[in-house]
């Protein structure tokens, strides 16, 4: 069995930022259209009121100016004084002249006489004979009114002008009746200067419009009017107001406006004149709070997410990388035998995990160990098999070679076992096997192993630090085999022991080296009359003698 990688790509964690992503982004969508929705239509609401009363106040400005220039003419017609039923030219042109140097605005003024012929100008008295009796100043004036004409193409001058007529004490004669009637000519630009000097700044713009959709308020009409007049001049609109205002309706839209940006407008015509006022105010300008605050947004989502990338980062590095490492512990523990405990702290509920994970692999190190030992053990004696004995010896040399230092190896063997069975059964000899492992096993100490090597043979690799340490111990185990009992179905048996022992360096040796040595001197044990102990020590396997009498036999 494997472990998995997937588990070890962090994917919960990528999973879990692009949902968040995703979420971000869709709300975010969602306030940004409620906003435009929501508060972009509150903001065009107001700018077409906005514009409206621009529209208003500009178009009250132009007809009180109209009438007051409308007065202008009356006061100037009832301050003239025809002389029954007629007046000096000389004298008119004085007053007429005195009149448009005052009222400067006033390119010029004219007297007619009751039958439409011009009686005079500023300039002097009429020199040739001119009739004015088919326009409608003269003739709404001679009525008994006072007149504001339309915009006209002045016959001396040949630009835009707007007249203003009125007769001549109006009302001393009645209506109807005929008298004298005073014009006086106004620039167009008179009325273009009043609407472009409403203050729109950079909000927007009014200008005059007239039927066919042409924008006389703009110096390039009022130029190319007086050069080829009214019918080809300027640039023309045909927007939204435009079409409005030619079908005779007044009112307030968002359409694409004069400078061909998107704009709330709001259109009226001013009467008398009859030109179409628009005034308008850039839609984009308007949304501007609204448009700063979704760039702001943007700019915060953005830095929002890259928040959120980090935070990902940190807690992939605090889950998955624990994550990571206990999955690697488990693939050590199950491919290489590994249950080195894992040490980490996440301050996460992991840390559960890790605890559970670390005494799981204790226990099933201790189980394996166990396992592993009672394979390792003889069934009879409960003592290291000759398997265990082979592989701890291979680790004693192993370990003396660089630690330096002996390696002691000692064999045993029963003497005459063979006799024991015969004389008393296999479960007597049994028992003396037994009673046998018992001595060796009281007898070693923490770093000695003892074992069965094989049938009534025994080994014990010894932890001593000198020859004379290890024929002591041999010595002793001799002697208490030889002095102990062992019972048996109520016969007590008695046996000795031969030992062999051999302590050498493990330098260039192998486990078979000792084994073959220790056979040698248990051999010679044999030889020498049984229950003996010898030792054979050293290189060239000289027999060990502390002199005393029973030690080497
Ligand atoms: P010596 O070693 O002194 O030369 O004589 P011996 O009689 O001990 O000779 P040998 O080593 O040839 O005999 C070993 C005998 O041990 C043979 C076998 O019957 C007996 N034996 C081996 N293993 C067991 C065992 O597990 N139980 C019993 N009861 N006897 C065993
Ligand atoms: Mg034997
Ligand atoms: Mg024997």
């Amino acid at each position: 069995m494997r472990v998995k990688p997937r588990l070890y790509s962090g994917g919960i964690f990528r999973r879990q930022f692009f949902a968040l992503f995703g979420t971000t982004i869709f709300f975010f969508g969602a306030t940004c259209l409620a906003l435009l929705q929501g508060t972009g239509k509150a903001i065009i609401d107001r700018q077409v009121e906005v514009s409206t009363a621009y529209r208003d106040e500009v178009r009250s400005r132009v007809v009180d100016w109209l009438s007051e220039r409308s007065s202008d003419v009356q006061y100037f017609a009832r301050s003239l004084d025809a002389e029954e039923g007629s007046l000096s030219p000389a004298r008119a042109a004085s007053s007429l002249s005195l009149f448009v140097g005052v009222e400067s605005i006033f390119r010029e003024a004219i007297l007619v006489a009751p039958d439409g012929m011009v009686v005079a100008s500023k300039s002097g008295p009429a020199k040739a004979l001119t009739s004015v009796a088919d326009r409608d100043y003269f003739k709404a004036a001679l009525a008994g009114g006072s007149f504001v004409s339309g915009v006209i193409r002045g016959r001396r001058t040949g630009s835009a002008e707007i007249a203003v007529s009125s007769s001549l004490r109006p009302g001393s004669r009645g209506p109807g009746s005929p008298g004298y009637v005073v014009v006086g000519f106004l620039p167009l630009e008179a009325v273009s200067a009043i609407v472009e000097d409403v203050s729109l700044r950079d909000m927007g713009l009014a200008y005059l419009v007239d039927d066919e959709g042409r924008v006389v308020s703009s110096p390039a009409y009022i130029k190319a009017y007086k050069e080829l007049g009214s019918e080809a001049a300027g640039a023309s609109v045909d927007n939204l107001a435009a079409r409005e205002l030619r079908a005779g309706r007044q009112g307030s839209g968002t359409y694409v406006g004069y400078e061909g940006t998107s704009v709330v407008g709001a259109y009226t015509k001013i009467q008398p004149i009859g030109l179409g006022l628009v005034v308008e105010l850039s839609r984009d300008r308007a949304l501007r709070p609204v448009t700063t605050v979704l760039e702001s947004g943007l700019i915060f989502l953005i830095i929002a997410l890259a928040l959120l990338a980090l935070v990902s980062v940190f807690l992939s590095g605090r889950l998955v990388a624990p994550i990571r490492a206990l999955a690697d512990a488990a693939d050590a523990v199950i491919r290489e035998k590994d249950y080195e405990p894992l040490d980490f702290r996440t301050g996460t509920e992991l840390d559960q995990l890790v605890e559970l994970f670390n005494r799981m692999s204790a226990v099933i190190r201790e189980r394996e160990e166990s396992l592993k030992d009672s394979a390792a053990r003889d069934s009879l004696t409960g003592l290291y098999n000759h398997a265990r004995i082979e592989e701890f010896l291979d680790l004693e040399i192993r370990r003396k070679r660089r630690a330096g230092g002996e390696v002691t190896f000692v064999m045993l063997d029963i003497d005459f076992f063979k006799r024991v069975n015969d004389d008393f059964g296999h479960l007597a000899g049994d028992e003396v096997l037994r009673g046998i492992a018992t001595i060796l096993e009281d007898s070693v100490r923490g770093g000695d192993i003892a074992g069965r090597y094989g049938g009534e043979e025994f080994s014990v690799i010894l932890d001593a630090r000198s020859y004379e340490e290890v024929a002591v111990f041999c010595e002793r185990i001799r002697k208490r085999v030889a002095e102990s009992s062992f019972a048996s179905e109520g016969s007590h048996v008695r046996v000795t022991v031969s030992l062999g022992w051999t302590r050498q360096s493990a330098e260039g040796l192998g486990p078979y080296d000792f084994v073959r040595s220790a056979d040698r001197a248990l051999y010679s044990a044999k030889e020498a009359g049984r229950d003996k102990v010898v030792g054979l020590v050293g290189r060239e396997g000289s027999a060990y003698s502390d002199g005393r009498p029973d030690a080497a036999g």
